[in-house]
């Protein structure tokens, strides 16, 4: 057994293949220190331009909501909480006709909304609420002009990217069917971002191409038996098990962060649809080279630089991945809150060998090798960052990278300049 691995309560996987396909996995079940996936909800009512997310939970829900979203305040807000007290089982009849009213109320004064999300949450009062069968009675009062779906955003679940992944999987249920041989790209990207994409894949050759989730609810998708999908995201493991079921295909690739990470997403699906290698290459080579550039300039800072992972978005393989082989950054512990085998293979025979893999977490044990290690670089929630710069460690919020366009050739400089920024603080302090 690996020494570095051998902790109580530790269920370690053996190998030893190149990168770190076959690494062992560090897995720790314990105290954690994660948002709830309502956070989802701040990106994802931003992204789908007429949804309306109206979470069912308790005030604690309400306050971190509007604290996570506070940046709304000089829109009308496309989220609210329907404030759900205590009550027994027999008060429930009422809590669903309340839940009716709230939302026949919101709709009447909000006339846009075409895409309602009922957003369950952990409070023991909202678990007792069958909301899908909610979001069913709703859909055939309001339709067809509002279609209702479910899904939640409980903090009972593994981690905040969660919240997405449970949205888009409501989604998948509710999609068209076709026979058409589509790419589907899914996963919540920034607007800039999804438009750089459709134009490379128009100029690589790919022209029917859908996003999940769209911008207007009007333009959902359809899935069938021809639908290849590209994961943009590395978190939506139910989200590509429901598109399994609908008869659509994963393309397998790694995740499109950085140039290297963007050229080989790319090459995935320009496979997939049987293009020619040069044509992606004269399709792709001249935004590749930029991002090169871009990067080389935050080399000098980061090449070197030790890094540690809390596992927190479940982007942190990808992440150490580009950190490591497109900036020379030392992966010290990677982190994740779920290690999706499949979905992470690609990224995992990329990620040099080296750092310590970790799923799930037990925070003090974590905390104490963090110490120990004493990285350069510290990427946790927001709930870590503050005692551990209090301890004097560098630190970047893993939340940060949900809320920033990251994908793709434009973005890598921007992505290398968010690990690159605290280090530059610290010199600064430091003179
Ligand atoms: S869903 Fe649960 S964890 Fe999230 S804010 Fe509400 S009470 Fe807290």
């Amino acid at each position: 057994m690996n020494g570095a691995l051998h902790e109580v309560g530790a269920v370690q996987e053996a190998g030893h293949a190149a990168g770190c396909a076959d690494a062992p996995v560090l897995r720790q079940r314990g105290q954690r220190e994660v948002f709830c996936g309502l956070t989802g909800i701040v990106w994802l009512h931003r992204k789908i331009q007429d949804a309306f997310f109206l979470v069912v939970g308790s005030r604690t829900c309400a306050h971190l909501i509007q604290s996570a979203a506070g940046v709304m305040i000089f829109a009308e807000p496309r989220f609210a909480t329907a404030i759900i007290e205590e009550r027994d089982l027999a008060g429930l009849a009422d809590a669903n006709d309340e839940l009716d009213s709230v939302v026949g109320r919101l709709i009447a004064r909000r006339p846009e909304i075409k895409l309602l999300f009922l957003v369950g949450s952990c409070p023991s009062e909202v678990i007792k609420l069958d909301l899908s069968r909610a979001a069913q009675r709703l859909s055939r009062s309001l339709a067809p002009a509002v279609r209702v779906l479910s899904y939640s955003g409980s903090g009972i679940e593994t981690t905040f990217t969660q919240g997405e992944d449970a949205c888009l999987a409501a989604l998948v249920a509710d999609l068209p069917t076709t026979r058409a041989r589509r790419l589907l790209v899914v996963g919540a990207l920034a607007d800039v971002v999804e438009d750089q994409f459709r134009r490379l894949f128009a100029a690589i050759g790919i022209a029917d191409v859908d996003f999940l989730p769209p911008r207007r609810a009007a333009d959902l998708p359809a899935v069938g038996a021809g639908t290849m999908f590209l994961l943009a995201q590395p978190f939506l493991a139910d989200t590509a098990r429901a598109l399994e079921s609908r008869g659509a295909t994963r393309i397998a690739a790694p995740f499109p962060l950085g140039a290297e990470g963007t050229t080989l997403w790319l090459r995935a699906a320009a496979e997939a649809f049987g293009i020619a290698p040069a044509r992606l290459r004269e399709a792709t080579g001249i935004a590749e080279h930029r991002a090169r550039t871009a990067l080389a300039r935050h080399k000098a800072m980061l090449a070197g630089k030790r890094i540690f992972f809390f596992p927190d978005s479940q982007l942190e393989v990808p992440l150490a991945r580009f950190l490591a082989r497109e900036l020379g950054m030392r992966p010290v512990e990677v982190g994740t809150p779920y290690l999706h085998r499949a979905h992470l293979a690609e990224e995992l025979a990329l990620l040099p060998a080296g750092p310590l893999l970790s799923e799930g977490q037990d925070v003090d044990r974590q905390l104490d090798r963090c110490r120990a290690a004493r990285p350069d670089l510290t990427v946790c929630g927001l709930g870590l960052a503050n005692p551990l710069e209090a301890e004097g460690l560098a630190t970047k919020w893993s939340i940060e990278l949900l809320f920033t366009p990251i994908q793709g050739y434009e973005q890598a400089g921007d992505l290398a300049d968010l690990f690159a920024r605290p280090l530059v603080r610290r010199l600064k302090l430091a003179v």
